[in-house]
Formats: C-alpha cells, structure tokens, sequence
C-alpha cells in the first residue's frame, strides 16, 4: 500500500505522468475502452490492483485509505482514466457510499465498511429508483418499519446498475407515511444477501444485463444500518450530488465516438458527400464548443470552487451531443448500420451499434435532460416552475 504517499505535493504535470505510466503497465489492454458496464468478475483483477496500490478511493482522505487528492488532482487522474479508456468498476462503494459514510456514518459504520470496500469484499449498488419514482424521486414508497431492533422493508427498486453483482445495497426508504413526502425518507443500508430479496435482470437494447429490479419481501435490515438521522435521508441523499457532477458532462465519450465517425468518413470516402460532410462539421463544432464549456467548469474544480446549478448545462450538450454523433455513426455506415456486434467494413472493424445504443439513456441517468433544462429554468434563468 502507497496509501501514505502525498500525491498532492507532485507538481501537476509528474502526477499525470505517475497516473499515466501506472494505467499504462497495469490496466489489461483487453479491457480498454469496453463497449458496455464490466461485471465484476472481469474488472475485479483491476479493482483489486488499484486497492494494493492505494489508487482506488482517489477522492477519499488518506486517514480512510484513500489518496486525499486535491480537486485539481483529482481532475487529472480522472482525465488520465478517461483518456486511456479505463473501464468503469462496480463503483458504487467508492463514489457514492464511502464519501457518505466519512460525511454522515457512525464511527463503526466507517470502521466496518471502509476497509471492506477497499478490500473488494464489498460490492454496492444504489436503490433510488422506482417504479413511478424517478426523476420525481420523493414519491418512492418503498417502506421500512421498526421492529424491535430491525427495519422490515417492503417494496421494489428499479434499474439497480449492476444489482447482480453487488453483495449490498443504499436505499432510500418510506420511514414515515404521513410526514410530507421528502421528510418522511431515510437511508438505510442493506445486506443483498438478507433473506426477502430478489433480483431480476432486465436486458436492454443491446442484449446485456445491465440493471435489475430489486424486490424486498419482509427484509429484516438492522436499526444500526441507518445512515444520519430517522427521515433526514433525503438530506443526505442530496449531499451525494457533489463536484463529481462535472463528470457526467465530460466530452471524453463524444471524443471518441468522433474518432471512430472520423476513422469511418475515411474509410467509406465519405469527405465527397456534402451533406454529410455538412452534418459532420456541425457536430465537429459542437463537441468544440462542449470541449471548451467543460475546461471552464473544469477550472472552477480546479481553483476549489462549488460547482453551481449552471453545470446542468454541460450534461445537456454532451449526452445530446454523442447521441448527435452515434446516430451520425450509423448513417455513415449505410447498409450495415444496423449490423450488431463488430462488422467488417473495408478491412477495418466498427460496432456502430452498440455506441448508438449506448448513447441513447445518457440523457436519462444522472437526471434526465428535461430536470437539468427545469434546474436551469429556475436556478440559472429565475424562471418560474
Ligand atoms: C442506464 C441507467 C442506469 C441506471 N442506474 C440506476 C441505479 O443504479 N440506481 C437507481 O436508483 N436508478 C438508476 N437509474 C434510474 C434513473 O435514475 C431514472 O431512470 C431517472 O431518474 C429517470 O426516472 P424514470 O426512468 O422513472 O423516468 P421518469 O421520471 O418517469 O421520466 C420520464 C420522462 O419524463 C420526463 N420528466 C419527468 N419529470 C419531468 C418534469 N418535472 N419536467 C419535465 N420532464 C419530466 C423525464 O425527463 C423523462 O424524459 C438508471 C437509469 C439508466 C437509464
């Protein structure tokens, strides 16, 4: 473990070096730029290489095994991730719990769950949603009543990431019926493995697994799992939504999405064609202007500043964007633009499809599109709602 190491006091430029050399002889070249979420059990190697080197919480203080990095840091080690095309983990622990527990656990909630998911043995998903509770989230109803010394929880999550894999999961539960509907909720955190619940897969467009429902039929939790108060979970809930919301308005999945449609107009002569080659410039221009609103959002990281609601912006343009673009993909590949899987075109090989169905929830997750138009209505503009 380098855990004690302090990254910090590198100039900027040797950090990145140190970030870029270590992925470079580390991260296994088969898993670069992956075309859908890993599962555990082929990024786990990975996962546990970043925790023996004491990479895996880059966000986290040091005195909980992580590298403290200052926000300007921690934007270089993401930008160095994204470039070398490291594949997301079942991260859940590391971005949503952990910061969490540091903020808001118990002394032996942290002294439990930190380590565990450091170690891997712990694996997270996140159980907001719901049916009928999605970007209306307050409506959840799924519940959860003392009994003695346990929570029984009742009721159904959905489109729990990766739900399969995880051995735990933080919910968002109804501890209060009759209190108005944000008031009434706690966060409460629970055992997969508990008797009462179920997973099922749901397939998505492009034939993986990549989410499930999640049923709790009589779930007994622990009172202790509680994380902050008796219905304040709401509050907490909401602390989670820090600056790693510049994140999902990064321009790194439209960059490539470019490279591959540029690599693509080579490969099908397609630079004679003006109306595509109309469509394209377009496009160019736009993932430019998102490239550059992102550095101005990234500068405010890295002077230390908060993030304010404009950032809503950026995921916008840039889910908006690479759908753009993946669609672009498809017309471009003409007859075999609706080929799944890795096809053959002029001795090179693309899968157009699966960016172009890759593309297509960007603008749900995170929070869809239309809330980050009403934040921006309302906290930007001073609109009414
Ligand atoms: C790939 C993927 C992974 C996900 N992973 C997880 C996960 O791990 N855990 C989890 O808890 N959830 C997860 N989600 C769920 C995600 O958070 C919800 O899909 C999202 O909050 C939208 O909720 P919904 O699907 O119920 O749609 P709804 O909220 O029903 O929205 C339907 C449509 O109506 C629009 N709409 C809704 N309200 C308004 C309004 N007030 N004004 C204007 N338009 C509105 C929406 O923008 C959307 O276009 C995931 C979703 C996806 C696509």
């Amino acid at each position: 473990m380098q855990a004690k190491t302090d990254w910090n006091a590198l100039d900027d430029a040797s950090f990145r070096q140190e970030v870029r050399r270590f992925l470079q002889q580390n991260y296994p070249e088969a898993l670069r730029y992956p075309k859908t979420r890993l599962r555990w059990a082929e990024i786990r190697d990975w996962y546990l290489r970043l925790s023996e080197k004491g990479w895996l919480a880059p966000a986290w203080p040091v005195e909980y095994g992580g590298m403290g990095l200052a926000p300007a840091k921690l934007m270089i080690f993401t930008e160095e991730t994204e470039r070398h095309g490291v594949g997301r983990a079942p991260d859940m622990g590391i971005t949503m719990v952990g910061p969490l527990l540091i903020q808001h656990g118990t002394e032996a909630q942290k002294a439990y769950y930190l380590p565990r998911i450091l170690s891997g043995e712990h694996i997270w998903c996140q159980g907001y949603s719901e049916p009928n509770a999605g970007s209306d989230l307050a409506s959840l109803r799924t519940e959860a009543v003392l009994d003695g010394d346990h929570f029984i929880v009742n009721g159904q999550k959905t489109w729990t990431t990766l739900a399969q894999d995880a051995t735990h999961i933080f919910l968002l539960v109804r501890t209060d019926r009759s209190a108005k509907k944000q008031e009434g909720i706690s966060f409460l955190l629970a055992d997969m493995g508990t008797p009462g619940i179920e997973r099922r897969p749901i397939r998505n467009l492009a034939g993986h697994e990549e989410f499930c429902e999640c049923f709790f039929r009589d779930v007994r939790v622990p009172k202790d799992n509680i994380v902050g108060e008796l219905n304040r979970g709401w509050t907490i809930a909401k602390a989670l939504l820090g600056f790693e919301r510049i994140f999902l308005g990064s321009p790194k999945q439209c960059q490539y999405a470019m490279a591959r449609l540029e690599e693509l107009i080579v490969q099908r002569s397609l630079g004679a064609d003006a109306a595509f080659m109309d469509a394209y410039a377009r496009l160019k221009l736009d993932l430019l202007d998102h490239m550059a609103l992102y550095e101005r959002f990234a500068d405010q990281v890295r002077r230390g500043e908060t993030l304010g609601p404009d950032v809503s912006m950026l995921k916008i343009i840039g889910t908006e964007n690479y759908q753009r673009i993946a669609q672009l993909m498809v017309e471009a590949a003409g007859c075999a633009g609706g080929l799944v899987g890795d096809v053959e075109l002029d001795g090179d090989s693309f899968d157009w499809l699966t960016s172009y169905y890759n593309s297509r929830p960007a603008t749900i997750y995170g929070g869809a599109n239309e809330i980050q138009r009403n934040i921006l209505a309302t906290q930007v503009l001073g609109l009414k709602s």
